[in-house]
Parts: structure tokens; C-alpha cells; sequence
């Protein structure tokens, strides 16, 4: 015996109202989506000449009825005959939607008919006991008057309905009557069909003419270059909320195979936690399918804010889904070269205007390289690096155009390396501020693309970068000092330097440097590390002279002029403890009062 199997109705509702959809306000999204379908068929049909009753006035109203605990939608698309609602209601899962492209359209024209899925209608059995449907067809034919209960028992028979179109009636179920209320209904609906292709009206018992409450042109549907920046950051504040004006976006039109359209935008970083929050609504032809899909867009990006309309996802898209999906990744790769591109594209040819927002954007270009060998290859050379007089030069220009090879300087506050800085400036010598936690990955990262390359902090070279002349042979003094400030391990590097203007500076590694950087970020413990400090004491100054020659001398002096120019050093490369604070001003006064 052959055979398909049957699926017996009062078996699969209890079905649909638990599991289906596990969020229940998606119901009216359902109900919507098939009056906006019902439209641009009837629609078509007068685009193919296959009826005469043009009509420029298409609408959906949604009316809430306190009075009969109902909502009602209603549209005047195509209608349905009797048996149009015996084929596509009385019979589940025989997607009425997939009948009318293949009969009209053909596989795979562009219909933007939402309904594919062949169950949408009876989401409305999530909230209601008794639904009915009130529909006249195109066709002429008798208008119908539909109901079923909640068990799946409908009776049909001939309606009163005059003209074309089909009003759906929920009675909503005693549990569900929080949906009575206008503004949360409202508000679903403006959620879900916010941008549906054919005007809204929502009514209630108070307000029966209705208010508009859809965009049916949403931006992303629009030619970008019909679009200005002002609509750009006015769309973006209105759907995303955000009171202050984007700094970048980027309009995706990706065609066949991708095909689809949004709107990203680089949020101003507000360094505070709602910025954390990613953004990315995602629609289904216009239709609204989900909020927040990290899943689609690449985890670097994961702050930008924006829509993506994607009408290569099903409706009822799970997470699990998304995160499994090749075509998810394709798209997810596509969004990450564009941000490239347009990073690239304004590197070329606004400099300016990069430079302006760069602080925004760098975090996301940072992160992108470094997790995304690709994006780092395509964007590499508009990477900009902020300086510490605020000014914007790329790696190349860093080197002056020459081999990227040797140090560059950087420094990761501008407080507290201050006079480190200022040393590099009056050598003519670039600083760069790398004052973020991504800046050390970041580097790692250079160092390994450009052999030879160095990120060197300004306290982490100092005998080189300022022009040692020589290195000398200061034993005595050397053993002095140690003696003096009781640290016999400490690295003392005596030499004369072309800058004589400070006496002695604290010289830490670079190396070991980032090393406990790193042990700190991660909670280790940084005791026991030998962090390799090392006093560059600079004999070409004043304050040094005087105490060469007190040492020599005998002079009683010495050895507070030694522990004050150790805690000279230590004072500007960081913060003082209490007692070497207390010492620094103790040594200071008694100094001075000599
Ligand atoms: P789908 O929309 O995915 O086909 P539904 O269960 O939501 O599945 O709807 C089944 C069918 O019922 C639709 O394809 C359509 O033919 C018909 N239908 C539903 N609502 C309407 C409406 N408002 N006007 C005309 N036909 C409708």
C-alpha cells in the first residue's frame, strides 16, 4: 500500500500553541504578514493584467476592541474564495503562499511575498479560543464567513463581507487579555511590522480612525545614493535610540547568492556599558524577525548597531540555526569586508573625516585584525595611530616611507610618562599613544607581520633613544648609589647623554615589562618575576656632577643626594609608595634648607 501520512488537526494544535513559536506576541507579526501578502498579490494580479479592479489605495487595519475582547486585522488584498480557504486553511501545512508563486511567478522570482512557512496563520491560536475570517475574492465569487475553535472544529459558510479583502478575527482566550491592552499592542506592533511594505493603521475603541504606525520605505530598501547623511543619522536614532549621531555606517546591497540589503552603523564609543550592547535587528522583508543576532554579524563588530534584511532566513530562525549556518558565515564574512572597504574608501578619500572618528572605530579595526587574518590584510594599510599631540600618522608614515624596521615609541599615559615624553619630543622623535588594553595584542600582532618591527614604551629605552654617548665606567659611583638607597641588585646604567636637562630615569624593559602586564591582566601573580628595572643615571647633569664630586669629596651630603635622585627617578616613571613619598619630601626639605 502507498500513501502520504495524514495529519489529523486536533492532534497538531495543541502542537502549534505550545511550541511553535516560543515567543507568543509573534502571532500578530503572522496575522500582519499574510494581509501584506494578500496585498501584493492582488497587487501582481493587476501588474499582470489578470483583473481590472486596480486599486491605489491598499491598507491593513489593526483594531483592538476592549468592548469585544478582540483584535481584528484587516486587509484589501486579494480575499479568498470558498475554496481558497478550504486549500490554505482547512487543510494545514499546504502553504497557500508557495501555490500562488508557483502559479503566477514561476521558482525563484523576486515575489516578496513573506509567507513560505505554511503555518503562520495558526499562530493566532496561541492567544485565541474561537478565530474567524470574514474574506471576499477578487474573483467575485460569494463572500465567506469562517470559524474554528480551539480544538480545530471550523464550520464555513456564506459571509456577509462586501467587498474585497479579509478581516481576521482573534477572540482572545481569558488568559491572554493583557493583549487588549492598546499600548502594548501597539507597541508589538510597531516591533514587528514597523516596516512592512503596505500602510498600517493601528485603531482601538478610543481612536477609530486609526494612526499610521509603519515606514513602508525603509531606508536599507533605498538607493544609497538617493540618501543623505542627514536621513542616514536621523533613521539611526529613531530605530536604534541612541541620542547621539553615529560615526560611521555602511549600506550593504549584497546581491545573488548573498541577496541582502541593512544599514550598520559605528556607534560613538560612550565608554559606559550600554554601548556593549550589539544592535543588529534582523528582517525579513521588511518584516521584523529578531533582535540582538550576534550570529550574523562577525564578533568583532559585535557593538555596531543597524538592520539587516535578509530574505534567505527563515521566519522562525533559532539561534542553533544561525550558529551552524554556512549561509549565516557568508554573510557574516561579507559584512566584515565591507567594513574594510569603507574604512579603506575613506582612508583614500576623506583622511579627514577618518581621522575624525578614529578613536570610535579603532577598537573594532584592532579586534577585527586581530581575529581575522583577512580583515587585518585588507584594512592593514589605512590602520591609523593617534599620537600624543593628538594628531593621526599610518605605520608607513611613522618611518617616513622607509622599511618598517626599528622602534617605534609609544607611550600608554600621557600623566604619568609625561617627562619620558617630552625627553622623545625634544629629539624629534614621534610618540604614539597606546593607552588601551587592545594596543598590547595589537602590537604583538605588528611585531609578528613586520620582521624587525619594534613597539618600544618610552620608559623602556631610554640610554638609546636619547642619544647615549658613551657608556662609562663609573664603579665607584655605581656602588655608591646602591649602597645609599639599599638595593644591592639594582641595575645602574652610569652615561652621559646628549639631553642633560634630567639626572636619572627609571629604564624598564620592554619585554619583561609587557610580560607582567600580562600576568597582571589575567589575575596572576607578578611576585618573584625580576621586572628589569635599571637606573639610567645621566652624568651629563648638574645635579649627577654634584654628586660625583661629593663622593669624592666625603662630603656628608652624598648620601642623601643619591637616595634623592633615586627617588627622582622613581617619581616620574610611576607613583610613589607612602614611605618613599614620605622620604621624597623628608630628603627634599632637608636638601633645600642646606
Ligand atoms: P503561509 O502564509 O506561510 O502560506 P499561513 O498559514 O500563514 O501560511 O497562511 C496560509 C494561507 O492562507 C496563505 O498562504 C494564504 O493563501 C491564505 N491566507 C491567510 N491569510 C490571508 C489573507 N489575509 N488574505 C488572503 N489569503 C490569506
Amino acid at each position: 500500500m502507498k500513501g502520504e501520512i495524514s495529519v489529523q488537526t486536533q492532534h497538531i494544535f495543541p502542537v502549534i500553541k505550545r511550541w511553535l513559536y516560543s515567543e507568543k506576541d509573534i502571532f500578530l507579526r503572522e496575522i500582519v504578514s499574510n494581509a501584506c501578502d494578500a496585498v501584493t498579490k492582488h497587487k501582481r494580479l493587476g501588474d499582470l493584467g489578470k483583473t481590472d479592479d486596480i486599486c491605489d489605495s491598499y491598507r491593513i487595519d489593526v483594531n483592538v476592541s476592549k468592548e469585544n475582547k478582540t483584535i481584528t486585522v484587516s486587509d484589501n488584498g486579494i480575499g479568498m474564495s470558498r475554496e481558497d480557504v478550504d486549500n490554505f486553511i482547512n487543510k494545514i501545512a499546504l502553504s497557500g503562499a508557495l501555490d500562488f508563486i508557483n502559479k503566477y511567478e514561476g521558482e525563484n522570482s523576486d515575489s516578496g511575498i513573506i509567507g513560505h512557512f505554511g503555518l503562520g496563520f495558526y499562530s493566532a491560536f496561541m492567544v485565541s479560543d474561537t478565530v474567524e475570517i470574514k474574506t471576499k475574492s477578487f474573483d467575485g465569487s460569494e463572500s465567506v464567513h469562517w470559524s474554528c475553535n480551539a480544538d480545530g472544529e471550523f464550520e464555513m459558510e456564506t459571509g456577509d463581507r462586501e467587498t474585497r479583502g479579509t478581516d481576521v478575527i482573534l477572540h482572545l482566550t481569558d488568559e491572554e487579555f493583557a493583549y487588549l491592552d492598546s499600548v502594548k499592542l501597539k507597541g508589538i506592533l510597531t516591533k514587528y511590522c514597523g516596516f512592512m511594505p503596505y500602510e498600517i493603521y493601528f485603531s482601538d475603541d478610543e481612536n477609530k480612525d486609526g494612526e499610521k504606525i509603519n515606514d513602508t520605505t525603509p531606508l536599507w530598501q533605498r538607493n544609497p545614493s538617493d540618501i543623505t547623511d542627514e536621513e542616514y543619522i536621523e533613521f539611526y536614532k529613531k530605530t536604534m535610540g541612541d541620542y547621539l549621531d553615529p560615526s560611521m555606517w555602511i549600506h550593504i546591497n549584497a546581491d545573488y547568492p548573498l541577496n541582502f540589503k541593512g544599514i550598520l552603523y559605528f556607534p560613538k564609543q560612550k565608554n559606559d556599558y550600554e554601548t556593549l550592547e550589539s544592535k543588529v535587528m534582523l528582517y525579513y522583508n521588511q518584516v521584523f524577525v529578531a533582535d540582538n543576532i550576534k550570529e550574523v554579524i562577525p564578533e568583532f563588530l559585535m557593538n555596531m548597531k543597524g538592520v539587516l534584511d535578509c530574505p534567505e532566513l527563515p521566519l522562525n530562525v533559532s539561534r542553533s540555526y544561525l550558529q551552524t549556518n554556512t549561509y549565516v558565515s557568508k554573510v557574516s564574512n561579507h559584512i566584515a569586508k565591507k567594513v574594510a572597504d569603507k574604512i579603506n574608501g575613506t582612508f583614500n578619500t576623506n583622511r579627514e573625516g577618518l581621522e575624525k572618528i578614529w578613536d570610535d572605530v579603532c577598537v573594532y579595526v584592532q579586534f577585527g585584525c586581530l581575529r581575522d587574518r583577512k580583515f587585518y590584510d585588507r584594512v592593514n594599510g589605512s590602520v591609523l595611530y593617534k599620537t600624543v599631540d593628538d594628531t593621526y600618522v599610518t605605520l608607513d608614515e611613522y618611518f617616513d616611507g622607509a622599511e618598517k624596521k626599528g622602534n617605534v615609541y609609544y607611550a600608554s599615559s600621557k600623566e604619568l610618562q609625561g617627562y619620558y615624553i617630552d625627553l622623545y619630543k625634544k629629539q624629534n622623535k614621534k610618540v604614539l599613544l597606546m593607552d588601551k588594553v587592545i594596543d598590547v595584542q595589537f602590537n604583538s600582532l605588528l611585531e609578528q607581520q613586520n620582521e624587525g618591527l619594534k613597539f618600544v614604551r618610552v620608559d623602556a629605552d631610554l640610554a638609546d633613544a636619547l642619544g647615549a654617548k658613551n657608556s662609562e665606567d663609573k664603579t665607584t659611583l655605581c656602588e655608591f648609589i646602591k649602597n645609599a638607597v639599599d638595593k644591592k641588585e639594582l641595575n645602574i646604567n652610569i652615561t652621559s647623554l646628549e639631553d642633560d636637562s634630567f639626572p636619572a630615569l627609571i629604564n624598564i624593559k620592554e619585554d619583561s615589562r609587557r610580560f607582567s602586564d600580562m600576568m597582571k591582566m589575567y589575575g596572576g601573580d607578578t611576585m618573584g618575576i625580576p621586572t628589569e628595572e635599571t637606573l639610567v643615571v645621566n652624568s651629563a647633569n648638574p645635579l649627577v656632577i654634584r654628586l660625583e664630586k661629593a663622593v669624592e669629596d666625603g662630603d656628608d651630603n652624598a648620601n642623601d643626594l643619591a637616595k634623592y635622585l633615586y627617588l627622582l627617578a622613581l617619581v616620574s616613571s610611576r607613583t610613589l609608595s607612602g614611605e618613599e613619598m614620605k622620604e621624597f619630601i623628608s630628603l627634599g626639605v632637608k636638601l633645600l634648607s642646606k
